[in-house]
């Protein structure tokens, strides 16, 4: 890390915790029985109320996703965070320009929800792309 990193110990520590807990939630969702899951949403209940072995079998994918050593690899070289990851972000799919927060190189995102580090900084930095958490070991 250079003196004049402009993405902080403290900025880093920030991104990190949304990261994790965002994660923890993300898991703790999948791991969640479908029957209790779908009684705690209405929404959910509407799109898979008829279909819960397929919302389960769903489910069980996208957790197994998460520790396969192939997703794992891809992540680490796209430089993501779990998070960033693994879950799905919903955003627009309009090309978006914007800035790396630490030496400010233009970014051009796929979608609106654009990465806060350019690859280079990101990969100096140990951190994730997109949201600037620390990045985790591939499981
Ligand atoms: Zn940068
Ligand atoms: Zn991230």
């Amino acid at each position: 890390m250079t003196e004049t990193s402009m993405w902080t110990e403290e900025k880093i520590a920030q991104a990190t915790r949304v990261s994790r807990e965002k994660f923890a939630k993300y898991i703790a969702r999948l791991e969640m029985p479908v029957e209790e899951e779908l009684a705690q949403s209405a929404q959910l209940d509407k799109w898979y109320g008829d279909h819960h072995e397929f919302y389960k079998v769903r489910k069980e994918s996208m957790l197994k996703r998460t520790k396969d050593p192939l997703w794992e690899h891809s992540r680490v070289m796209n430089q993501q965070c779990k998070a960033c990851a693994y879950i799905t972000r919903a955003a627009g799919s309009a090309f978006t320009r914007s800035e790396c927060v630490n030496c400010g190189t233009l970014i051009m995102n796929a979608s609106t929800d654009v990465d806060v580090l350019c690859k280079h900084c990101a990969s100096i930095l140990g951190c994730c792309t997109h949201c600037g958490a620390e990045m985790e070991e591939p499981c």
